[in-house]
């Protein structure tokens, strides 16, 4: 593959920005190699600065479930530009997108939008700590909220990538009230519950975890979150940020019926554009300036551009068939590699939980980040390089979740199966 442009690019890249990118995983620094410099996505497909196409599983890390520059979004955008980027003024297109996904998730009786996940996993901590008057959250390791201080411990995403146990900068007395318990472990937050009862303000989780590969909740584990949060008088914080939109239109929470109080939104919900919203109980939600005491704020927060794109967005996807045909594209998918793998004589477990997918490399079921951190990670990097030479775009680490999106054709996906394939018997070599 040649890559001279992108390596040009990389080397100026890293002379200005730190690693060469705006969010670490971009930099390709765990699986080696040049990240190639993107100039244009289409439906399912990815081209770089040196004519390079891919097939893309990252779909910029989860919002472009339609796939690239779809055209009814593209159009909707192209209109709202001209009528002008941003008022700090109340627009209709907020009650409209509001009220979608109000309808689609009914626990969010009221919500406000943000710009990042970050901001909105952030608040909403805040809320439940404002609302709650304890100071104490629960997460779980492997789990990602964003990067705020006190989210940051044993997380995933690039942080699990990178193997950065916890990030400098962050000051003790926020790591102090940060409690960790293994995704899956009901028993070691009914616990921490035990010892903590009058001081967990909330208990924040990813209803299926998907950044630390995707780990799906066994039965019963959710259920016992609810119950336990209730009983001893704390919030439940439904992380849907990439679930939401993805597992089910009405998100993990319609897919396993239970309610949080509080749900966390983004990337999906901004249909490529920089969004997202923290929402839930109205007697919760009342409790943020100006109604309430509770400050947050954004000056592009709600902006027309990025709300139209949510909106077309939804529009696209609350359409009969949508969710079946991203459940089968995935599902031939996920067949297409185990066949792959007991042909090419190699032990690997695939994780999966709608359009979301992991290929961990490792023989046993990963139900938490210790058994995640099982996983070969060298021999998914070897993985890797053969499917981006073979112009496959896999997420460019272990500990993600590729992302199938509506725009994957058949062929796309017979072809990716193809190239798994040829990858995994080099790696039998
Ligand atoms: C991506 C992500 C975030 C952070 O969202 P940003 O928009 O990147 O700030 C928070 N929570 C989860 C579950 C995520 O996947």
């Amino acid at each position: 593959m040649n890559q001279q442009h992108s390596q040009e690019l990389f080397r100026e890249a890293q002379r200005y920005l730190p690693g060469g990118v705006d969010s670490p995983v971009r930099a390709f620094k765990t699986v080696g190699g040049t990240p190639p410099f993107i100039v244009k996505g289409q439906g399912a497909r990815m081209f770089d600065a040196d004519g390079n196409e891919f097939i893309d599983y990252v779909c910029s890390w989860g919002p472009l479930i339609m796939g690239h520059s779809h055209p009814q979004v593209v159009e909707a955008l192209k209109r709202a530009v001209e009528r002008g980027t941003s008022f700090g003024a109340p627009t209709e297109l907020e009650i409209t997108l509001a009220r979608m996904i109000s309808t689609a998730m009914p626990s969010i009786q009221m919500l406000r939008f943000v710009n990042s996940g970050t901001e909105a996993a952030m608040t909403a901590l805040r809320l439940a700590r404002a609302y709650t008057k304890r100071d104490m959250i629960v997460k779980f390791a492997g789990g990602y909220h964003g990067h705020s201080d006190g989210l940051l411990a044993k997380a995933g995403s690039g942080v699990a990538t990178l193997g950065i146990p916890d990030s400098p900068g962050v000051p003790s007395g926020y790591a102090r009230n940060t409690l960790t318990a293994l995704y899956n472990d009901a028993k070691a937050v009914e616990q921490l519950f035990e010892r903590y009862s009058e001081e967990i303000a909330a208990v924040i989780v990813e209803p299926v975890a998907a950044n630390m590969g995707v780990v799906p909740p066994q039965p019963g584990f959710l259920e016992s979150l609810r119950s336990l949060t209730s009983r001893f008088g704390s919030l439940l914080i439904f992380d849907e940020v990439i679930t939401g939109f993805r597992v089910a239109y009405g998100g993990a929470q319609a897919l396993y019926s239970i309610t949080p109080d509080l749900t966390c939104l983004g990337k999906i919900i901004g249909g490529g554009l920089p969004v997202g919203a923290y929402g839930g109980r109205r007697d919760i939600m009342e409790m943020m300036a100006p109604v309430g005491p509770v400050y947050q704020a954004g000056t592009l927060s709600g902006n027309p551009i990025a709300m139209t794109a949510g909106i077309e967005t939804l529009k696209l996807l609350n359409q009969p068939g949508v969710y079946n045909q991203l459940e089968n594209k995935t599902a031939s998918l996920e067949k297409g590699i185990g066949t792959a793998a007991a042909k090419a004589g190699i032990r690997i477990y695939i994780s999966r939980t709608a359009s979301l997918l992991t290929v961990f490399f490792t023989a046993d079921q990963v139900v938490d980040y210790e058994s995640a951190k099982r996983a070969n990670t060298e021999e998914f990097n070897r993985f890797f390089h053969v499917l981006l030479t073979e112009g496959i775009y896999w997420p460019p680490s272990q500990f993600e979740a590729a992302f199938v999106s509506f725009a994957h054709s058949d062929e796309d996906i017979q072809l990716t199966i193809r190239v798994i394939g040829k990858a995994l018997s080099l790696l039998k070599k």
